[in-house]
């Protein structure tokens, strides 16, 4: 992927986590937070990091924020500078933004404002804790929204040595299978005549519903 150029707003765990790793990935990033201590701390693993209040327009505006593809804003406890930084970033022209809400409610008014996308940290993680925690082969579970999920199965005995085919998850379950982990190779456009082997992880997609029919039709054949 090209090098894309992010502006982090809020350097607290999330958002430092989030800076470090889009630098380390090669990407532009300035870090930026309202506590100097935290800007010092980040300024070797960003490309530039600056201490400023983000709800100052007029300081934005001085560091063309305009220009950057992404914003993430990870003001979390402070929902009034959470919004009003978020919809600043969204006047000054961003094109994609990010933004961390503290609640349901939080991640509504950061929707209305105008951000791509809201983050709830331990709510996500509470619910993929959870999935994981029912059953151990399901290894991850991402919302993409309340309806639709992503799934990463750690593949059932039963479906070892099995076509797609053969599975036919589609007509059984109404999901559909993305990609087939296998070690580090990834299947990412697998045909019904793909086999499923042992330790292979499959990726499914489907309505939050049939995932859990699936879920229970997996830890049932487990009990
Ligand atoms: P985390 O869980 O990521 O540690 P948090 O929700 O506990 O975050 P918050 O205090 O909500 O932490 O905010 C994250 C960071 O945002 C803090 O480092 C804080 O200094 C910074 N921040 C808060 N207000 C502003 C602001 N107006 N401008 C810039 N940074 C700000």
């Amino acid at each position: 992927m090209s090098n894309k150029q992010f502006v982090i707003i809020g350097l607290g765990r999330f958002g430092s986590s989030v800076a470090k790793t889009l630098y380390a990935l090669g990407n532009d990033v300035l870090a930026i937070d309202i506590n100097e201590d935290l800007v010092q701390d980040i300024s070797d693993s960003v490309t530039h990091a600056v201490q400023m209040d983000a709800t100052d327009e007029g300081a934005l505006r001085t560091l063309g924020i305009r220009n950057f593809d992404v914003a993430v804003v990870t003001i979390g406890a402070n929902i009034q500078s959470s919004v009003m930084a978020t919809l600043l970033v969204k006047e000054l022209g961003v094109k994609y933004i990010i933004a961390k809400g503290n609640s349901d409610i939080h991640a509504k008014v950061l929707y209305k404002i105008g951000a791509d996308r809201v983050i709830l940290p331990e709510k996500d993680m509470g619910v993929r804790v959870a999935h994981n925690l029912v059953s151990s082969s399901i290894l991850d579970y991402i919302e993409l929204s309340p309806d639709y999920s992503i799934i990463e199965i750690e593949t059932p005995e039963e479906w070892h040595n099995k076509t797609l085919r053969d599975l036919s998850l589609r007509s059984r379950y109404g999901i559909n299978v993305m990609a087939i982990k296998k070690g580090h190779d990834v299947n990412i456009s697998p045909y019904a005549e793909d086999i499923v082997e042992p330790n292979d992880i499959v990726v499914a997609i489907g309505s939050a519903e049939d995932l859990s029919k699936l879920e229970e039709s997996i830890s049932n054949h487990h009990k």
